[in-house]
């Protein structure tokens, strides 16, 4: 057994403990652990300890919480700690513009912090963390865990095909990995030329294990494919695992890499403020992620009324760091939206999950004519029809005050072109199903521009109109 003192905050893990390879579980009791007493015993003392350090060590917090008229002492169940106001992305930006760099809760002296890292800020001025060199062992310590749980064990070699400067994803694989006692082979993404050597180094090397985004498995499958590469014999990947991305639990999206590659497609997830924790990872069943309650204590709240819900309901993503003592993210708004049940697991662990993934991210959702729309929904009806290539974009306008969606598809390679109208129509009609009126186009194979990273499908083209509207 792993030796963790619950009574002990923030929690130090024995780091020489690896569990025999034929235990399911990194952690046994914790994972199979009773919900209730889990609340009780481990996730509530856990919890109050970590609003106690946080009062103390935290301007950001204390300000915060004495403004709402509310003290870490108050909080005596979970039901108490809906009184703790949410945190948002927009306050860790604002905060830390006025405190530069790291804002006014970095808790920790300068002297205990291991890492910097930071946010790629596409949408905006980037975030900054300094991670405690404490934290920095209880990352690993939580990434061994949940990759244990997608079947990987110390003889396998983690191929981590992702970016290793700002991305976050990263870091906590390739200390997953060391901590698991597993091969890493740290080789990045992003560099021009990279995914050929890829390729090349996969073939080599036969890594048991890919990590990335799924756009950039998808891409990196294709390409093998046009230099001739055979990705079911030439690569050896038993185990893809996935961040920075919703479209490992599209389910059609994951059928196409395992297709490809011949191992399991494992969706995990997080936000960038409660990374290189993972808070959401399904396990080898991959029946839904799983929310590991004792390292990152997650909520599904209803997105009007702000309370939280009952497991069988959808809602948004709030989460809140349990263990982390540089930056901690008590009630981070996250936002994504999510349905979470608490019905068994095969795996025998008791903790909720959400069944369907991340199907819409806050910030990825958009409104056409009144509608939420999910790009995820686009992309399972576009996988799910045989013929379709792997590259899509959905681009809204504005024809005076109607909204326009219109999706670009790629047809494979391998269509007949006489077919392409049938594929269209096809298309037309599995979105009509899910209530979107939408105008397909058919593209060529190879023309809609290929990425590395974060997928950029979607292209709103209203705002730049109303801006046109508001000079005239
Ligand atoms: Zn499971």
């Amino acid at each position: 057994m792993t030796k963790t003192n619950l009574t002990e905050w923030p929690p130090r893990y024995d780091r020489s403990f690896i569990p025999p390879d034929d235990s399911p579980y990194w952690n046994r009791e914790l994972e199979t652990m009773d919900p209730v007493r889990r609340e009780e015993e481990v996730i509530l003392p856990k919890l109050q300890a970590q609003l106690h350090y946080a009062y103390r060590h935290s301007h950001f917090y204390r300000k915060k919480w004495d403004k709402a008229g509310v003290r870490p002492e108050d909080i005596r169940s979970l039901a108490d700690f809906e009184e703790i106001p949410f945190v948002t992305k927009e306050e860790i930006r604002q905060d830390q513009m006025e405190n530069p760099p790291f804002g006014s809760n970095r808790c920790v002296p300068a002297t205990e912090v291991g890492r910097v890292h930071g946010t790629s800020g596409t949408t905006g001025k980037p975030t900054a963390f300094a991670i405690s060199k404490g934290d920095v062992a209880r990352i690993a310590e939580a990434h061994a865990r949940v990759m244990w749980n997608f079947g990987l064990r110390p003889a396998d070699t983690v191929f981590i095909g992702s970016f290793f400067s700002l991305y976050l994803g990263s870091w906590g694989a390739l200390l997953g990995t060391e901590r698991l006692g597993a091969t890493a082979f740290p080789f990045g993404a992003g560099v021009p030329g990279q995914s050929d050597r890829a390729l090349e180094w996969m073939k080599e090397v036969k890594p048991t294990a890919f990590y990335g985004t799924p756009s950039y498995s998808l891409y990196l499958a294709e390409k093998a494919l046009a230099r001739g590469f055979d990705p079911l014999k030439d690569f050896n990947f038993k185990i893809l695992f996935f961040s920075g991305e919703p479209g490992a639990g599209v389910p059609s999206t994951k059928k196409r890499i395992e297709a490809a590659y011949g191992g399991i497609c494992i969706d995990s997830g997080s936000t960038a403020e409660m990374t290189p924790w993972m808070t959401n990872c399904e396990c080898s069943h991959r029946q839904g992620m799983h929310m590991y309650q004792d390292i990152v204590y997650g909520e599904l709240v209803d997105v009007d009324t702000k309370k939280r819900l009952p497991c069988g309901k959808e809602g948004a993503t709030v989460y809140t760091h349990l263990e982390r003592t540089s930056q901690p993210m008590i009630r981070f708004w996250a936002g994504d939206i999510s349905v979470w049940v608490d019905d068994p697991c095969p795996c025998g662990r008791t903790y909720p999950r959400l069944p369907n993934g991340v199907y819409g991210r806050a910030d990825d959702m958009f409104v056409v004519r009144g509608e939420n729309v999910y790009p995820s929904a686009i992309e399972d009806s576009i996988r799910g029809i045989k013929g379709f290539g792997d590259e899509f974009r959905i681009i809204i306008t504005r024809e005076r005050t109607m909204d326009e969606l219109v999706v670009q598809a790629e047809y494979a390679s391998d269509v007949d072109p006489a077919d392409v109208p049938n594929l269209k129509a096809e298309l037309e009609k599995a979105l009509k199903a899910r209530g979107l009126r939408t105008v397909v186009q058919m593209e060529p194979p190879n023309t809609i521009e290929r990425t590395q990273f974060k997928a950029r499908r979607i292209i709103d083209k209203r705002d730049l109109y109303d801006h046109i509207i508001r000079e005239k």
